[in-house]
C-alpha cells in the first residue's frame, strides 16, 4: 500500500476525475505548445485552485498512498529522539526551531512532539518552537487539528507565517508555504517524502544530444496527453545536465536542488542540523516518474490533478547542492538507519506493555512494513546535513580536552548498547 519503490511503469489504474485539471491543461497547451514535465508536474500537484495536494492531500490509509508515520508511531519517536540526540550533542543549545517541509497529516509531527514531552525534563530549559511549511490549505487544516484541537489563528499580523497556533502539548507552531519564509535562527530541519514530490525536469539521450521530455496534447484523441521530445535542446538540457553523465535518461529536480542550497546556507549560518528521509537513488537511476492513486500506480498523463506524482530523489545531486556549506551523511537504508536507532529495543518494549494479540500483530506487522527490504526498508534512504564541526573538530591544539572524541550521529552509525 506505500508508494513502493519500483521504477515507473506497472499496470497503471484508469483515468478518472473531473476532469478540470486536464481541461485547464489541455487549453494551455493548445494555445502555447507543450510543456516540460516540471511545469506539468506543478500543475497537477500543486496549482492553487485544482492541484491534487490543493484539493484531495492524498496521505493515509483512507487516502492514496501511505507514508512510514502513518504506519507506526515507533517512526516518529525514533526521529524525535534522533533531534534530541543531536542537539544534546551539538552542546544544549538554549532554542531550537523545528522545521517540517511537507507534513503531510501532521503525524510525524504529532509523534516528535510526543517524545519532546517525554522527555521534558532533558529539554526543559530549551524554547522549542514548530514551523511547518506546507503549500495544501487542505493538508494544513488536517495538521492544525490533529496538533492543535483546531485551536489556530489565521493570517497572525505580527509573524512572516500564514497561520499560527499552539501544540497540545504547549509548544508554539507556525505554518508557511515557503522555507524563505521561516525565521532565520538554530533550526533543525526534517523532510520525510517531501523532495519526491517536487517537480522534475526530465530528459533523453539522442542521436542528436539531449533532448527534454515535454507534456503535449495527442492530436489524435481530443484531451489526451503524450509524451514528446524537445525538436532540439532547451534551456533546461544545457543547465542541468552533467558533462561527465553516462545514463540515456535522465531526472534533475532543480527546485530540490534550491531547497537543499537554502537548508545548507541556513544550517552553515545558524547552526542546526537537517534530516531528509525518501526514496530514491545515488545518481544511479533513470525513469522513476510515476503515479499513485487509490494505493496503485496510475497513469501519470491520465487525470491530473486527482491522482500523486512522484519521482526518485537523487542523493547525489542533493549532496551536490550542499556545496560544501555543511557536511553531508548518507543516504543510508531505512531499516538500517531504524536500526540503529533502536527500533528493535522500542519493539520488544512495546510487545511486553501490550495485552491483546490484535496490537501485538498490529506492531509486528508495521515493524515488518517500515524494515523489509522488500518492503520500506530498502527503497527509503536517510540522509542528514550537519555543520562541519559536528563531524571533524576544528584544529585546537592548545585545548587538552578537544582530544575527547565527537559523539557518533545516531542512526548513521551501528548502535553500540553499554
Ligand atoms: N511528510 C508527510 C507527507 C508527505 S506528502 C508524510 O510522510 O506523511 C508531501 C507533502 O508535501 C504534503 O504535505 C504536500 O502538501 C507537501 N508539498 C508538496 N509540494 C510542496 C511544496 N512545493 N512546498 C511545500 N509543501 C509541499
Amino acid at each position: 500500500a506505500a508508494r513502493l519503490c519500483s521504477g515507473a511503469g506497472g499496470e497503471a489504474e484508469a483515468a478518472g476525475g473531473d476532469g478540470a485539471m486536464l481541461r485547464h491543461l489541455a487549453r494551455k497547451l493548445r494555445a502555447s505548445g507543450p510543456v516540460t514535465v516540471a511545469e506539468y508536474m506543478r500543475e497537477a500537484l500543486t496549482n492553487p485552485g485544482q492541484g491534487y495536494y490543493t484539493r484531495r492531500g492524498g496521505v493515509g490509509e483512507s487516502g492514496d498512498f501511505i507514508t512510514s508515520p502513518e504506519i507506526s508511531q515507533v517512526f516518529g519517536e525514533l526521529i524525535g529522539i534522533w533531534y534530541i540526540s543531536e542537539w544534546m550533542a551539538m552542546g544544549k543549545p538554549s532554542t531550537f526551531q523545528l522545521v517540517e517541509l511537507g507534513p503531510g497529516r501532521g503525524t510525524l509531527t504529532e509523534d516528535i512532539l510526543r517524545v519532546f514531552k517525554q522527555l521534558a525534563s532533558v529539554l526543559s530549559k530549551c524554547d522549542v518552537s514548530v514551523h511547518l511549511v506546507e503549500v495544501s490549505p487542505k493538508l494544513s487544516e488536517i495538521q492544525a487539528v490533529l496538533l492543535t484541537g483546531g485551536k489556530v489563528q489565521p493570517n497572525p499580523e505580527d509573524e512572516s507565517a500564514y497561520m499560527k497556533g499552539i501544540s497540545k502539548t504547549g509548544i508554539p507552531i507556525f505554518w508557511y508555504r515557503d522555507i524563505q519564509d521561516v525565521p532565520p535562527g538554530y533550526s533543525f530541519y526534517l523532510a520525510h517524502e517531501f523532495f519526491d514530490a517536487l517537480p522534475i525536469h526530465k530528459f533523453q539521450r539522442t542521436e542528436k544530444g539531449w533532448r527534454e521530455v515535454l507534456v503535449d496534447i495527442d492530436p489524435e484523441v481530443p484531451d489526451r496527453l503524450r509524451f514528446v521530445l524537445s525538436p532540439s535542446r532547451t534551456p533546461a538540457t544545457q543547465n542541468f545536465i552533467q558533462a561527465e553523465e553516462s545514463r540515456d535518461h535522465v531526472e534533475v529536480c532543480p527546485e530540490a536542488g534550491v531547497i537543499m542550497q537554502r537548508l545548507a546556507s541556513r544550517i552553515e549560518k545558524d547552526g542546526g542540523a537537517a534530516l531528509v528521509a525518501d526514496y530514491g537513488h545515488d545518481g544511479t537511476k533513470t525513469d522513476t516518474f510515476r503515479g499513485f492513486r487509490n494505493h496503485k500506480l496510475h497513469d501519470v498523463l491520465s487525470a491530473p490533478g486527482t491522482a500523486d506524482l512522484t519521482a526518485d530523489v537523487d542523493f547525489s545531486y542533493l549532496r551536490k547542492m550542499a556545496q560544501g556549506k555543511t557536511a553531508t551523511l548518507g543516504p543510508v537504508k531505512q531499516r538500517e538507519f531504524l536500526k540503529n536507532m533502536g527500533i528493535d529495543l522500542r519493539l520488544q518494549v512495546l510487545l511486553q506493555n501490550s495485552r491483546d494479540t490484535a496490537t501485538r500483530e498490529q506492531l509486528l506487522h508495521s515493524y515488518d512494513m517500515l524494515m523489509n527490504p522488500e518492503k520500506m526498508g530498502d527503497c527509503f534512504h536517510f540522509f542528514a546535513l550537519l555543520p562541519h564541526h559536528r563531524l571533524v573538530r576544528p584544529d585546537k591544539k592548545d585545548k587538552p580536552e578537544s582530544k575527547s572524541p565527537l559523539p557518533p550521529v545516531a542512526g548513521f552509525n551501528e548502535l553500540l548498547l553499554k
